[in-house]
């Protein structure tokens, strides 16, 4: 059904985006992948991407805190397939510290790349999926769009204006054959979870093995983690027909973290 369809994942070569990225192709998607990081591993991911779905992939390394060189992403899409037709917004950093000793500028960073990115993305990419009268703007947010945990400001703050943001979009693209959902996992593990563990145990004065078994896996009722697959398929659904009506939303894959 998403055969050929053209879908950009910010923060593709890692964790939830790749994940994201290998369920698209699998369906036929051509991928626009994005990220930082080692130009060969990522060429690694192209490959593997290629090969195994014979789908067109692409990269753009856009540093997401920076508007120009999103122009430029953006600018690259609409030059090779007329705009993208699916963009999940999904690059995200964190950084954990008391709020009076958070570096300003790392609550500078978090803000550019988890908020103002996903407005930057959104606004460049919504005109050509207007002319097609078919979009889906997916976010991934975070359960922190919905509630706050201590020492993580800057995300917090950050994650619930992407559920602002979300919300906005949809209204305003209602009538377009657009929809604009976010998703809001608990805890994957991944490297942005992994990096934070020694700053936690730092923040809260505890050890890393009781972050994660009272801060982390304390917080989900069902003391697992997410996979990063069970996200990819979620993200995989909001792009289907039966959710078209489906906008506007807030899908949580949190372990009841956020019913308890
Ligand atoms: P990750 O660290 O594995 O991946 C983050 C990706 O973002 C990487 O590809 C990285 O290169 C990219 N990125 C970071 N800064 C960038 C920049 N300036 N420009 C371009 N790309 C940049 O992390 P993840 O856990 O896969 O996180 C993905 C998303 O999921 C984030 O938005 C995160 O907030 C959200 N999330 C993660 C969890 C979790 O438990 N892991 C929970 C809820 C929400």
């Amino acid at each position: 059904m998403l055969k050929s369809k053209v879908a950009l994942i910010t923060g593709s070569t890692s964790g939830i985006g790749l994940g994201i990225a290998r369920r698209l192709a699998s369906e036929g998607c051509h991928i626009l992948l994005n990220g930082l990081g080692d130009r060969e591993a990522v060429e690694a991911i192209r490959y593997q991407l290629e090969t195994e779905y014979r789908v067109e992939t692409y990269y753009h390394g856009a540093d997401l805190s920076d508007v120009e060189q999103i122009g430029s992403m953006m600018d690259f899409s609409e030059k090779a397939f007329g705009g993208v037709d699916i963009l999940v917004n999904n690059a995200g950093v964190q950084h954990v510290a008391p709020v009076e000793e958070f570096d300003p500028e790392q609550w500078n960073n978090i803000m550019a790349v988890n908020l103002n990115s996903v407005f930057h993305t959104s606004r460049l990419a919504i005109p050509s999926m207007k002319l097609k009268g078919w979009g889906r703007i997916i976010n991934v947010a975070s359960i922190h769009a919905m509630v706050a945990s201590p020492y993580k400001s800057a995300y917090v703050a950050a994650k619930h204006g992407v559920a602002g943001f979300t919300k906005t979009v949809a209204l305003e693209t209602a009538r377009s054959g657009i929809t604009c959902n976010a998703v809001c996992p608990g805890y994957v593990m991944t490297p942005l979870v992994e990096n934070q563990i020694a700053d936690t145990a730092k923040a809260r004065n505890i050890t890393e093995a009781e972050v994660m078994e009272q801060v982390i896996l304390g917080a989900q009722p069902t003391k697992q983690f997410t996979q990063v697959e069970d996200i990819a398929e979620m993200v995989y659904f909001l792009c289907l027909p039966s959710a078209k009506n489906i906008t506007g939303s807030l899908q949580t894959i949190d372990g009841g973290y956020i019913a308890a």
